[in-house]
């Protein structure tokens, strides 16, 4: 366990993925408005009938190597 790693496993939604352990510092994932972000996402309708992310089955935020990952990712931009 490190600063880059957190579990809150009070939440009510957690687990929130499938997976024994899971990294809660990025909750909502900043990733998300990057379509190269890198993670396993697929696109889905949206309520409204627009495009939008489908990322249950990534877990790159939640895993504790993810935060330097998503770091860099951010750098980048
Ligand atoms: S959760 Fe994964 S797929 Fe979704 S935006 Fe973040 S890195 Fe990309």
């Amino acid at each position: 366990m490190s600063a880059s790693y957190f579990e809150n496993r009070d939440c009510p939604y957690y687990p929130c993925h499938d997976g024994e352990h899971i990294n809660c510092l990025f909750c909502f994932c900043p990733l998300y408005g990057q379509e190269d972000c890198g993670g396993s996402y697929t696109m889905i309708s949206g309520k409204d009938g627009k495009p939008v992310k489908d990322c249950s089955q990534c877990l790159i935020p939640h895993q504790e190597e993810g935060y330097a990952y998503i770091l860099s990712k951010l750098q980048d931009e």
